[in-house]
């Protein structure tokens, strides 16, 4: 029957399960990842994001959910403007974590 509305999956994680190893590798290069609190300040002025979907908070938290390949699809429409840097408010240098985070997927360092 059709009602007009469905209901999501659940987003349920069991922890786990999850592989860390891309989430241990990045806190090692960018430690300061582990200071994140998901406030979305950096989403919220990110230029890229009304268009591409970029969002520094969901690529952090999709990275330590083990939602990796989400993750890595959102990193390609960052253009690296910085302004996600200039509103952090735990001073995490947002924009270098990205260009970390390329790095590591694009050596397939993991
Ligand atoms: S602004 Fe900083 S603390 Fe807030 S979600 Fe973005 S990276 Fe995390
Ligand atoms: S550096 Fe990337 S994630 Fe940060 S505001 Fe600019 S486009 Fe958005």
């Amino acid at each position: 029957m059709d009602f007009g509305f469905s209901i999501s999956p659940s987003s349920t994680i069991n922890l786990d399960k999850v592989d860390f190893t891309l989430y241990d590798r990045l806190c090692e290069i960018e430690p300061d990842a582990k200071k994140c609190m998901a406030c979305g300040s950096c989403s919220a002025t990110c230029t890229a994001g009304p268009w591409t979907g970029m969002s520094v908070r969901k690529v952090i938290l999709g990275i330590q959910r083990g939602k990796e390949s989400e993750a890595e699809k959102m990193l390609k429409g960052c253009m690296l403007c910085g302004k996600c840097t200039m509103v952090c408010p735990r001073g995490i240098n947002t924009r270098h974590l990205i260009l970390s985070l390329c790095r590591i997927y694009g050596e397939g360092e993991r």
